[in-house]
């Protein structure tokens, strides 16, 4: 490493670290470890959590203070957390923090995987703060650009052992992140080397996986490697990670945490995120567990986590009982028993309960107004203070509408004795319609829209998938509708929602307008919709801002001054993006073509051994098993986090693991029954470029051929950094693959099933588990074509992470996603694999796939190939586009709007 020599400078100085908070922190080389508490943070610390969400700051102070007075050095904030507005929230309590003479002493750690907070933070901090943390995650530019900020706002930094492909969990590629950080840090961005900490990632020891063996022992070989060759850069970490798998057995963990500092301190680590309460002395270990804590941390025999886990279950502290089904509930009173039996999502009851509410209270009406709606109001508001989450709620939802059903027959002979139409509609707050847009099918998201308002006493009508504009607002004004939601998921959507609301401004029509769904966003709402509509236009991010933004729109007092303050909103948000465009600056599609990429032949992919189509049906579902990503799943139920990590989060760990649970549960269910089929078909070509155009023939059928249009970046570039069209990655007489594949087949008849019982959780469990096997289907097809069906990767070997990270040479970009935004493409697709016909696979008019869990798209083998983003284009293109297609103009301009400038 004589390359590095030159940066060595600061070695010869004695300090190691300066910071400061109203008084500095200077480390020398002689100098001890430096403590960093760690209970100011949301996601280490339950109560301070807490104390942040009743915003009790003054509690929180406290929680600071006593750090200050424990020995931390400095403060570690974190306020990452689904829930909170993570800006406002830091901002406050820093500023809160200045002003308390006592705390202010010391710097303050920003911690945030959020850039807006870290920037927010920084903004208000005096003195010199750490940032914690930077990252190659998301690549060099990003990384580069997020160092500058920092370096001018004067603060160190923490860097995370993270790139693009992952987090580093070997020895190897530790160093090799690191090194790579600290150059483009010192040599790029002139940062001083004393001012670069890098986290070598601390990872769980004594978890029972065979890889996590090393865990430790990396970490300590990375701490020694980056103190000797990355002169002056300093050596962090969250030490209590280590334990994790020991959670419940503090006198176990405390005593992993020493062992671990002394072993990491000796290393070279200058820091560490600690809770000093659970920290033991060194040397009062008792010796017996300190020989089994160390066997383990230090990979010393093959049984070490058996024997620590054996001394852990003999010397639990706090022996916790095993949980018998505690019925004692069942005692109380009929009205609380409904509200226990909601706020618990238990089904078991529910009729029996219902029964003797109905003899008590004599009218349906009173037992679903009374004590039904009682429940579920506890339940809104646990929902909405973060108390619970989504799948709890749909649990509870679940509860009442059986309890509902129960009543229904009543109602309905109530409703038929009395004439009075008074009593004849139960309306709650208000009527909120929703509908996914005509040509979309997905609906995971709108349905739990609208189990979370019905909680909230809303009434909800669904008028299910694909739904066209003329019967929305048919539907809505017949069913006296306040408030109407759209959802959508692909991107043709989008113009059918703006559709939608130019027929409402057209007929004059002044009910607020919902938009949701994973393709909308803000800035669409704002740019496209609100403008034609002058009703209330409002973007719902997540079903967790439905009810206060329904609320507020159906308020007497609020909703003018609401329906004012979101049209300033969205005009703003239109300025600034206006001035963002003009800003930008296009080459026109010639110069775009001359600065193509060039991809050199010897990147080409062999031949495909079995080039042609191939049709495979009744795939054995518990082949996909391992394939899975779940963090997606965990996603779709608005829990945050990443999977494995996200089922021990001090947060939603529980409720993650139950869902989990229940998941597994299913998932075994429909395996072993084989309630779902799932089918593919993939096919391999000879292809050839021919500018943007992909040229392809099926070498064993010759009359099946056709071209896939690409589409080329335009926005103006660094000089040397290409322009990219997918075309790109072809070569000269090169070849192409395209997929289809579906899950969904049985589907429906699950789902009706479920919701026939009026069981909204499993009927949304099994759809989100069915798009987990689509994507575990694509994910297993498109290894078995680099493996055996092309062949061009025979000999891989990829875990289940590197898989789902996609480490793998080749990509299958999706129509409809950024670097292939048309959807039209799959038309073509659809044609070349005969996909309707091989598989049962169908477009919809919006061109959706149905059934809805299903993935298609193309596979590109070159070396360099990778995904990208289209940006936007000149109308010049799409001209030529549409030419090209063979399609008019207007056409073409129609599905590519999103990407238009
Ligand atoms: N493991 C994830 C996979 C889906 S997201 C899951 O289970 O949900 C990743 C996929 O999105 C890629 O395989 C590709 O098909 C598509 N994709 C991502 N970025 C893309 C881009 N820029 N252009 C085209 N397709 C892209």
């Amino acid at each position: 490493h004589s390359h590095l020599t030159h940066y060595s400078d600061s070695t010869h100085h004695m300090i190691r670290l300066s910071l400061s908070g109203l008084e500095p922190l200077i480390a020398t080389t002689e100098s001890n470890f430096i403590n960093v508490g760690e209970r100011t943070n949301v996601t280490g610390s339950k109560k301070f959590l807490e104390l942040i969400r009743n915003e009790d700051y003054e509690g929180a102070r406290a929680i600071a203070r006593q750090q200050v007075e424990s020995g931390a050095q400095i403060i570690d904030v974190n306020v990452d957390e689904a829930l909170l507005d993570g800006v406002k929230v830091m901002v406050r309590f820093l500023n809160l923090m200045a002003s308390d003479p006592d705390i202010s002493r010391v710097p303050v750690m920003i911690d945030s995987s959020k850039w807006e907070i870290i920037e927010a933070g920084l903004k208000c901090l005096q003195g010199k703060a750490v940032v914690n943390s930077i990252s190659l995650k998301e690549g060099e530019d990003d990384f580069l650009a997020k160092a500058r900020k920092i370096k001018r706002y004067g603060a160190a930094v923490v860097v995370m052992a993270f790139d693009e492909l992952g987090q580093a969990d070997s020895f190897e590629r530790r160093i090799e992140i690191c090194e790579r950080a600290y150059k483009l840090l010192v040599t790029v961005v002139h940062f001083k080397a004393t001012d670069i900490i890098f986290d070598p990632n601390i990872f769980p020891v004594g978890t029972g996986m065979e890889e996590h063996r090393d865990n430790a022992i990396n970490f300590f070989r990375a701490t020694e490697w980056i103190k000797k060759n990355l002169p002056g850069a300093l050596v962090s970490g969250g030490v209590s990670n280590v334990s994790f798998s020991f959670r419940g057995n503090p006198h176990v963990r405390e005593a992993m945490h020493s062992a671990f500092l002394y072993h990491g301190i000796k290393a070279g680590m200058d820091m560490g995120i600690v809770n000093p309460a659970m920290l033991e002395v060194y040397d009062e270990i008792p010796k017996n567990l300190l020989e089994l804590v160390e066997d383990v941390l230090l990979n010393r025999r093959a049984d070490a986590t058996e024997r620590l886990l054996e001394y852990a279950e003999a010397n639990k502290s706090t022996q916790k009982k095993e949980k018998t089904e505690d019925l004692a509930w069942r005692h109380a009173p009929v009205q609380k028993r409904l509200e226990h039996a909601l706020i618990k999502g238990i089904t078991d009851f529910i009729e029996d309960d219902t029964r003797e509410a109905l003899e008590e209270l004599k009218r349906p009406l009173h037992v679903i107004e009374g004590p039904l709606m009682a429940g579920m109001n506890v339940v809104g508001d646990l929902f909405a203070t973060g108390k619970m989450f989504l799948p709890q709620v749909v649990k509870s939802a679940r509860v009442m509408k059986k309890a509902v059903a129960w009543l229904e027959p009543y109602l309905q002979a109530e409703k038929d004795a009395n004439e009075n139409p008074e009593l004849q509609t139960r309306q709650g707050q208000g009527t909120v319609l929703l509908a996914t847009v005509k040509g979309d099918v997905h609906d995971i998201g709108k349905n739990i829209v609208g189990v979370v308002l019905g909680c909230n006493s809303y009434h909800v009508v669904d008028l299910g998938v694909m739904v066209p504009a003329e019967k929305i607002l048919a539907e809505a004004i017949s069913s006296g509708a306040d408030v109407i939601g759209l959802s959508g998921l692909i991107t043709p959507s989008l113009d059918e929602m703006i559709h939608v609301a130019k027929e409402m401004e057209r007929r004059n029509m002044k009910l607020p307008l919902l938009i949701g769904g994973a393709t909308t966003s803000r800035v669409h709402t704002a740019v496209k919709i609100d403008p034609v509509y002058s009703g209330p236009v409002v973007h719902v991010l997540d079903a967790s801002r439905a009810v206060p933004v329904v609320g507020q729109l159906l308020s007497e007092d609020l909703a003018t001054a609401y329906h004012r303050d979101i049209k300033q909103e969205y005009a703003r948000l239109r300025e600034q993006y206006a001035n963002q465009n003009s800003a930008k600056q296009f080459v026109s599609l010639s110069d775009a073509r001359n600065n193509a990429f060039i991809a050199e032949p010897e990147g080409k992919a062999p031949a495909p051994r079995k080039p042609g189509v191939h049709v495979m049906r009744d795939i054995d579902l518990q082949l996909l098993v391992p394939f899975i990503d779940w963090t997606p799943f965990f996603r779709s139920w608005e829990l945050a986090g990443k999977f494995p990590e996200i089922l021990q989060d001090n947060v939603v760990g529980t409720q993650a693991t139950s869902l989990y649970n229940d998941a597994q549960k299913m998932l075994n269910e429909i395996i072993s029954a084989k309630s779902i089929e799932a089918r593919a078909v993939v096919g391999l070509f000879e292809a050839h470029r021919y500018s943007d155009d992909i040229h392809f023939s099926d070498p064993t059928h010759a009359d099946n051929k056709g071209s896939f249009r690409t589409l080329r970046q335009q926005s103006a570039k660094a000089k040397g950094i290409p322009h990219l069209a997918l075309a790109d990655f072809i070569g000269h007489e090169d070849h192409i693959g395209c997929f289809a594949v579906s899950t969904g087949f049985g589907v429906d008849e699950l789902v009706a099933q479920y919701e026939k019982d009026h069981d909204d959780y499993h009927a949304i469990m099994i759809k989100a588990l069915a798009d987990r096997l689509a994507e575990a289907l694509a994910e297993y097809m498109h290894q078995l074509v680099r493996k055996e069906l092309w062949g061009y990767a025979s000999d891989e070997q990829l875990s289940n992470e590197e898989l789902i990270n996609e480490a793998y040479r080749g990509i299958r970009p999706a129509p409809g996603y950024p670097a292939c935004p048309d959807h039209r493409e799959k038309l073509t697709i659809w044609k070349a694999l005969d996909v309707e016909n091989n598989i049962g696979l169908r477009l919809t008019e919006g061109l959706a796939m149905y059934p809805t869990a299903a993935v298609s798209g193309y596979y590109f083998a070159h070396r360099d190939a990778k995904y990208f983003g289209l940006g936007k284009i000149t109308e010049e293109q799409v001209k030529d586009y549409a030419s090209r297609s063979g399609i008019s103009y207007e056409e073409a301009a129609r599905w590519l709007s999103p990407n238009m400038i």
